[in-house]
Parts: structure tokens; sequence; C-alpha cells
């Protein structure tokens, strides 16, 4: 007899359903397809361990499992609980047709506990795909106990011990209080490492009235933006304040995140809204900041500072003094605001639609400020320091902003003067303007560009030597720029501002 269930596999934010068949056969072996021996090994180990912990015999028979679809990622130790399951149903303790409806997905400790699953979903059953056709007549997940705020939308059963889970399948009705046990369980087992953020205002900054109105802009238009500025220029208070700016995260992105952070073992914010914030140290390395794949096959992989940011605000402060590799990186994701991480074994993509606040000092000493050389620094290691910084990371971020002194740049009075409750209203209502219109959309809808703003960004090409890239950047922050005027039209002094914005372009500026 074949028992069919279903389990999961797949990415942080992006879970699949998957089959899980098993068979008994003559003979003594343990096969999970698609896992290697020592997987397979393994994962025999925890489960006849854990079935025997709950008083349970072990089959003396052969067994095979497949997993279906092939080529879906499948070294994770969720499918421990679906074989089980599965095992316990084909020696007929369990009845085989509770299994065909229902999904699961968790790690067996040897005495029979349920743990989290590292990639645990299931807040959210948009997130969850499927290539199996019958995979939308699932009914029920059942898994360990899961962190985050929002109800699940799936029915969902959550246990903590397997023996508990076999008492819910031998008489459903009964036994349903297990999920009060896991939730008191959570919170003595949970290592809760968040990164929380105090709200910052436009009050923490004295003048600095254009910074203050890139960074309304950076947030309601989710604009990239890199800041110079000598230390104690605000620069870090900026960045807390873009973060404040943002609204608060739907139940969806709250599940996403939470989804994210479960992968690399934090449980993120269960009871509070906030976009996530991450400011990782100048030393973190590549695989800190982008993410990488577990040494332990089981794991899968891990989030960097990038995709634990995802929805939120990912801030490099010193992003100079990050290694040459590590800027390289970050190109990916600021264009496609994804990760992709290859090994031979196959890739994995993560989410990492982050908004980057990178902060650097003007020069080594931090003294000097680009234009006007008032430090000790040699004019060479100035250019080696903002060259590494400068081409293809610059040309990615879209605001260039420079600190500690005003630009002579045009700033609308209205704005300059917008209080913090205005502002963080103007970003929710131009964000949510943009989730209803997408790429040229946002232009044949918004504001209409007039004939003397087009000819101006048309001789920002020549004069400024902005890249292709650079163009789409200040036509884009125009635009926002438009609309947190609630301006009819993009006017000359929108493409003039988001021209400003880009420093890192002006060849004459890094001398
Ligand atoms: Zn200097």
């Amino acid at each position: 007899m074949i028992v069919s269930t279903f389990g999961f596999a797949g990415n942080p934010g992006s879970p699949s359903f998957v089959r899980v068949e098993l068979r008994f056969e003559r003979g003594i072996l343990f096969r999970i397809s698609g896992f290697s021996s020592q997987a397979a090994r393994a994962s025999h180990a925890r489960i006849r361990s854990a079935l025997i912990a709950c008083g349970q015999r072990w089959p003396g028979k052969a067994i095979t499992v497949n997993l279906a679809p092939a080529e879906l990622s499948r070294t994770s130790t969720a499918f421990d609980l679906p074989i089980a399951l599965a095992i316990l149903a084909s020696r007929g303790v369990i009845p085989a047709s509770a299994l065909t409806l229902k999904a699961s997905a968790g790690e067996l400790g040897l005495d029979g506990s349920i743990r989290p699953w590292q990639t645990s979903i299931f807040e959210n059953r948009i997130n969850i795909t499927s290539p199996l056709s019958d995979s939308n007549k699932i009914k029920t997940l059942i898994s360990p106990p899961l962190s985050g705020y929002s109800e699940p939308i799936f029915p969902h059963e959550t246990f903590t011990h397997l023996s508990d889970l076999i008492a819910y399948f031998k008489s459903p009705t009964q036994s349903k209080n297990s999920s009060n046990n896991s939730k008191l369980l959570l919170k003595a087992s949970s290592t809760i490492t968040i990164q929380t953020q105090s709200e910052s205002t436009f009050e923490n900054i004295q003048g600095e009235e254009t910074a203050k109105r890139k960074a309304i802009i950076a947030a309601a238009g989710s604009h990239d933006l890199i800041m110079l500025g000598p230390p104690g220029s605000g620069k870090t208070v900026l960045a807390k304040c873009i973060h404040s700016l943002l609204p608060d995260l739907s139940p969806k992105h709250h599940s996403e995140c939470t989804s994210i952070h479960a992968a690399a073992g934090h449980l993120f914010n269960p009871n509070s809204k906030r976009p996530p914030w991450q400011s990782p140290h100048s030393s973190t390395n590549l695989n800190g900041l982008i993410g990488s794949w577990s040494t332990l096959k089981s794991r899968g992989v891990i989030p960097g500072s990038w995709s634990l940011a995802h929805h939120g605000v990912l801030f490099l402060d010193e992003f100079a003094e990050f290694s040459r590799g590590t800027l390289e990186a970050c190109r990916s994701p600021l264009e496609s605001h994804t990760i992709s991480l290859v090994r031979a074994a196959g890739s994995s993509e993560l989410p990492a639609s982050a908004l980057l606040i990178a902060a650097l000092n003007p020069c080594p000493c931090g003294r000097g400020t680009g234009r006007v050389k008032s430090c000790s620094c040699q004019e060479s290691e100035i250019k080696r320091y903002l060259r590494k910084v400068s081409g293809p990371v610059a040309d990615r971020i879209a605001i260039h902003l420079e600190l500690g002194h005003e630009l002579t740049e045009p700033s609308t009075a209205s704005t300059s003067a917008m209080s913090w409750t205005s502002a963080r209203a103007t970003v929710a209502r131009i964000r949510k303007w943009n989730l209803e219109h997408h790429g040229d959309d946002r232009f044949s809808h918004g504001p209409q560009m007039t004939p003397k703003a087009a000819d101006l960004l048309h001789s920002c090409r020549t004069v400024l030597k902005l890249s292709h890239r650079g163009l789409h950047h200040v036509r884009n922050v125009a635009l926002t720029a438009a609309l947190v005027d609630d301006s009819p039209s993009i006017e000359l002094e929108h493409i003039a501002e988001a021209g400003a914005s880009r420093l890192f372009d002006r060849k004459t500026w890094l001398r």
C-alpha cells in the first residue's frame, strides 16, 4: 500500500507543497528519493527514535519515501513529520485517509518532540505555491507553533509532541487543546534576537531641510539612498527617520518577514507591525550581508542582513569600509530586489526588497567634504576611498545626498516646513499609490512632465554625464518629488532636484 500526504519545501517567503509518498517493501533499507544516504540515515534515526519514544513499534521492513516534484530542494528536516505520519498510517495506527488532505512540516526530536522547521511559514496561504494540481484540496496544515501576529488564514493545527499528534489523529475532536501547550513551549524556548528601533523624528535634526525632504522622497518612493557627511552630521539619525517614516507592515508582509527571520533562527517582532531595521557592522562579510548556504545540509539557506531587512530598512554605515567583494555583491539586490545563492546542488532565491541607506565619511579621515578640502588626506587617498563606492554601486542608488552643509539646490518651501505627522501621511499616501501603479503605468497615470522639465531631463544626460541607469533614477525620483508636493505635473524643479541627487555621477566632483 502506498500512503500519500503533503509536506513543504522551498525558500523562506516562497514555500511550496511537496507530495510525500511512502511504501513498505522487503528488506531493511530506509530510502528518501533525492536525499543523500547520510541525510536519509539522520532522518531515519530521528523518526525511529521519536516513534519508539511515543510507544510505537518500528516496522521491520524496508521503507521507500518518494518526494514529488523531484526538482524542488528537499534536504529539509521538515519532512520528518510527514514521513513519521505516513509510517504510522502504513502500519494502521492512524487512518491513511486522514492524511491525504493534510500538509505537515516539522523536525522530530529523539524524544518525539516536534521542533520548528527553519523555513516555517503557513500564516499566509497566498505565499504557498505549488506545481501539484491536487494540492489545492489541502484542508489543514500541521506544524509546531509559529511566530507572527497574524491569525493563520489557512486552517492550522499546532503540536509540540508526536504523541499529541497521534492522539489527535485517533480522535481529532478530543485533542485540540495542544496549541495552548505549544504557546507556552514557544515562550520558553525561543531565542529572541530582534533589532528593535525606537522612533526618530525630524525634531532630532537641526536644519538640513534638503536632507529631510530627500528622506521623505526616499521613504515614499522606496528609493535607495547614499549619504556623505562628516562624523556627527546626523547620518544615522536621518536613516532612523526614514525607517520611522515607513508605514506599518501589512499582514502579508509581516508574514513574509516572519518566515525569513525564522530561517535565520530569529523570532520576528511578534507584537509589532513595524518594518524590520538591519544595521550590520562594516566588518560583516559577504555571507552575513547576502546570505549563505548552511554547512548543515538539512538547514538550507541562511538569510543575510539584506533579506532580514526585506520590506524594511538596511542601513550600512561606514559604507566605504565594507570589503570590495561585499560592495560588489550589493549590485544584484539593488537591481532585482532578490538574492540568488548558487551552489553545485542547485540554487536558491531569497527575497531582498529592502530600502538601502548607505552612509560614509567624505574622506578617510572624515573631515573633508569632497569638494572643499579641509582635511589632511592625500588626494590619491580620497580618490581611492570614494572610487570604492562610486561607479557600479552608486550608479544603482537613486538618491545621493551630502550632509553637513546645505547645498544650493532647489527645495520647495512647503515641504521643508512639513510636520512629522503630515510627512508620515504623505509617505503612506504615495506608497499606496505605488502599489496600485507599476512601471511606466506610474508615468501615464501620475503627474505629467512639463515640456521644460522634459528638456532638462534630456540635457541632464549630457551635462551631468548620467548613465542610462542614472537618468532612469532622475525620472523616478522627480516623479516621487512631484507626488510629495501633490503637484499635477512634474515640473522643472523636480527634475533639477532629482538631478542634483546624482553626486557620484559627476566626474568633476570626484576630482
Ligand atoms: Zn580627510
